[in-house]
């Protein structure tokens, strides 16, 4: 009896420490793993707030929002690719939107920031934090918005 009440006093802490944390990225099932010390010399502050630590860089204000050259979006941390021009398209939000993304290199979370559920985005190489996905995107291809932090990207042109 004591054993069990025990047990279920652990199992109550356990939940009740992950309950209040804010999730975070797991960092230890990507192929490349940098400590904190590592990515910050690799990124200016803004492109570590959003990659590392799930930031959001105001609306409106990153490079690629209204920006439709042709060539391929990579990840800043590690330059995989992520998305291609094709994908993109204007969503009025003030982010760059894509409608798809280059298969496999992009992973999902759920995150309950801002009191709502949304599903997260991040490089699959790296674990940085790319942005959200959401199901308002354009019907005639897949319905789907892929809503991206100008910081977490890089271009190169075709
Ligand atoms: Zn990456």
């Amino acid at each position: 009896m004591l054993n069990n009440n025990l047990y279920t006093l652990v199992i109550l802490l356990f939940i009740g420490c992950h309950s209040k944390a804010q999730k975070p990225i797991v960092t230890n099932e990507f192929a490349i793993q940098k400590t904190k010390d590592e990515w910050k010399t690799k990124l200016t502050d803004q492109e570590y707030y959003i990659l590392r630590e799930a930031g959001t860089e105001r609306a409106f204000s990153g490079e690629y929002n209204k920006f439709y050259k042709k060539g391929t979006y990579s990840c800043k941390a590690c330059n995989t690719p992520l998305f291609k021009s094709d994908h993109k398209f204007d969503s009025g939000t003030g982010w760059p939107s894509f409608d798809t993304n280059i298969k496999g290199n992009i992973g999902y979370s759920t995150d309950n920031n801002l009191r709502q559920t949304r599903s997260e985005i991040h490089c699959n190489t790296c674990g940085g934090h790319l942005g959200h996905v959401f199901n308002d995107g354009p019907k005639e291809t897949t319905g789907k918005r892929y809503c991206v932090n100008s910081l977490s990207l890089t271009f190169k042109t075709k």
